[in-house]
């Protein structure tokens, strides 16, 4: 059979990713960059998805583009918002899917998804870093950690900190403190990871999480930031930890699929 290529294109404010597939079904490349929109990120994204199986933008039928940044990128052939991608994406990987949390790098939704894979409702956080993966990034900054060593610390915690303050740069003082307490690193991170999970917590009240409750996103990455957010919610969730960053652009290379196929 003819192979039938599509690109997915999701221009983040943190992270570039890029998902190729094969007739709407087989993901045969993916990359991600992590630097976003106005970056260098998303061209290199684009050079190195391509490059990694040896094809050329030539061979996509379908090139389609989502997320902050999508209309950046000169080379797409449709755009698409990043809401409907994250439904389409989600769909995809658990296909009786009803509710989506994503957490990226600024900012946090909750989507209600359709029996089709298309968007019914959501709502979004945009307007403050509290609740997203900037929170999580300041935060491992003052804690001198790497944010991929977040969830590891936090399986360790015994005796959660209370970090009160939903405001980044106030929650900022209050680990600083904790730290010249000698609060454990570990304990700290928790109380972090559940201050995010109370705030999108409070977000998916807004719309209500029915099951099954898919988390897609960096922050999915964050298994402390998952278990945090069930415990939040009373909700089990599902990820895919290798693709759930790439969520919206897998769902931008399946819209780019169905055009292609139109
Ligand atoms: P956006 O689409 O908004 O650019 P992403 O969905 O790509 O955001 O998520 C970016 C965020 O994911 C980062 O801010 C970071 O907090 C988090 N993240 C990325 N990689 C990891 C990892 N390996 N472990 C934990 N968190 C991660």
């Amino acid at each position: 059979m003819d192979k039938f290529y599509t690109l997915g294109i999701d221009i983040g404010s943190t992270a570039s990713k890029c998902v190729i597939l094969d007739h709407g079904k087989d993901i045969i490349s993916k990359v991600v960059f992590h630097v976003g929109a106005g970056t260098t990120g998303p061209d290199k994204a684009i050079e190195k998805v391509l490059k990694d199986v040896g094809l050329s933008m030539d061979d996509m039928k379908n090139v389609l583009a989502t997320g902050y940044g999508r209309n950046s990128i000169e080379t797409v052939h449709n755009q698409m918002s990043e809401l409907s991608c994250h439904a389409k994406g989600a769909y995809f990987l658990f296909p009786n899917v009803k509710s989506v949390i994503d957490i990226g790098g600024q900012d946090a939704k909750v989507l209600r998804v359709g029996p089709n894979g298309m968007i019914q409702n959501f709502v979004m956080n945009d307007k403050c870093a509290a609740g997203t993966g900037r929170f999580l990034d300041v935060m491992a900054n003052v804690l001198e950690i790497d944010i991929n060593e977040m969830g590891e610390y936090h399986m360790l915690s015994k005796d959660r900190a209370s970090i009160s303050s939903t405001c980044t740069v106030f929650a900022e003082s209050e680990v600083i403190s904790q730290l010249a307490k000698k609060t454990k690193k570990e304990d700290i991170i928790a109380g972090i990871h559940f201050s995010v999970a109370k705030r999108v917590a409070g977000l998916s009240n807004r719309v209500g999480l029915e099951d099954v409750v898919v988390m897609t996103g960096g922050v999915a990455k964050n298994k402390g930031v998952v278990n945090a957010l069930e415990e939040a919610t009373g909700k089990k969730l599902y990820v895919d930890k290798d693709l759930c960053q790439f969520n919206g652009a897998l769902g931008a290379a399946l819209f780019a699929y169905e055009r292609a196929e139109k």
